[in-house]
């Protein structure tokens, strides 16, 4: 039997791991399909307090992995595939490999990128067609590529991009970005980058490789094709929660419901990072969560003793 088991190595995860390790409770984390979770594809982070030249997603994540381990968290490589929180404490956790029964669990399971849903996105993924600029920007060398969103993601990784392609063009729904005052001016002021306004991707072409985007002007209702080597798509994200249906409780768009304590609905099982933020999505905000649900989770466990 487990004390506690922690569901997801992001951010939220590996803080929940450090707390509840400290706490002398040797949780168990489950790092899922990602090891560090989101930002373990993220290019540069600048606005993790305590690293003034900014840090690397990846370097970030080994950091908060040694520390927790240091304390004595134990990460498994390995993929939940089931969980049953009816009746517990205890509850079951199945993984790929094996199965737990614990006293509490920590979900921190975060959130994935969108899709755009459109003709040829799909068929494409890994063929031009990406969500991860750290990962497959290197292939774009010389290249043009298209970026679709206009938050804080696509002003970065399309900064990112410029390091390796000739061209990065933001294709934006609307006619001003969503992105901070900071990223939007660097990204302005680059010369490799362009954008075009009030516009959607409809079509993703290509055999075998992506080499166009079916676009069209939301404003004159002109479309256009557009050629390209690369799309990739930031339009964000939704809330890994499926493992939770009919168990947890959820808003409307399927981010985990949290009291003040961080405790979903079912007592014992609690929540941290973007799996229930839906607002901040910051490494900064989802560190936070991560602190209160270990926290809670390991003060739950003693008012129980
Ligand atoms: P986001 O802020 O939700 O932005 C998504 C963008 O995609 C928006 O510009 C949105 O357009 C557009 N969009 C949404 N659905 C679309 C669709 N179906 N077709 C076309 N465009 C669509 O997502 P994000 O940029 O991934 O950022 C997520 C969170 O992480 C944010 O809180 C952000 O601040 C944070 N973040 C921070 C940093 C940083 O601070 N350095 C870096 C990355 C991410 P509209 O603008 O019209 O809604």
């Amino acid at each position: 039997m487990e004390k506690v088991v922690i569901i997801g190595s992001g951010p939220a995860g590996l803080t929940a791991a450090l707390y509840t390790a400290r706490a002398n409770l040797q949780p168990v984390v489950l790092s899922g399909n990602q090891l560090g979770g989101q930002v373990s594809i993220t290019s540069e982070v600048e606005n993790y307090p305590g690293f003034p030249q900014g840090a690397t997603g990846p370097e970030l994540v080994e950091l908060m992995q040694k520390q927790a381990e240091k304390f004595g968290a134990r990460l498994v490589v390995d993929e939940v595939t089931q969980v049953d929180f009816r009746g517990g404490p205890p509850f079951r956790v199945t993984t790929h490999a094996g199965s737990y029964e614990t006293e509490a669990v920590i979900v921190a399971t975060g959130a994935s990128p969108r899709r755009l849903g459109v003709p040829g996105e799909d068929g494409l993924i890994g063929r031009g067609v990406s969500f991860c600029a750290t990962c497959d920007g290197f292939f774009f060398r010389n290249k043009e590529v298209v970026v679709v969103g206009g938050g804080d993601s696509a002003a970065e990784e399309g900064l990112f991009l410029t390091r390796f392609a000739n061209s990065v063009r933001v294709v934006h729904r609307r006619d001003e970005l969503r992105a901070g005052e900071t990223l939007k001016k660097r990204a302005f002021a680059n010369q490799k980058m362009s954008f075009t306004w009030n516009t959607v991707v409809e079509e993703i072409v290509g055999q075998g490789k992506v080499q166009a985007v079916r676009i069209r002007n939301l404003k004159t209702g002109e479309r256009q094709e557009l050629p390209t080597d690369g799309v990739f798509i930031y339009i964000g994200h939704f809330p890994n929660t499926d493992l939770f249906q009919g168990q947890l409780e959820m808003d409307a768009l399927g981010y985990l419901r949290t009291d003040a304590r961080m405790m979903t609905s079912v007592a014992g099982v609690f929540a941290a990072g973007e799996v229930q933020d839906p607002v901040y999505r910051q490494v900064a905000s989802s560190v936070g969560q991560g602190c209160q649900a270990g926290m809670m989770a390991e003060r739950w466990l003693a008012e129980r003793e």
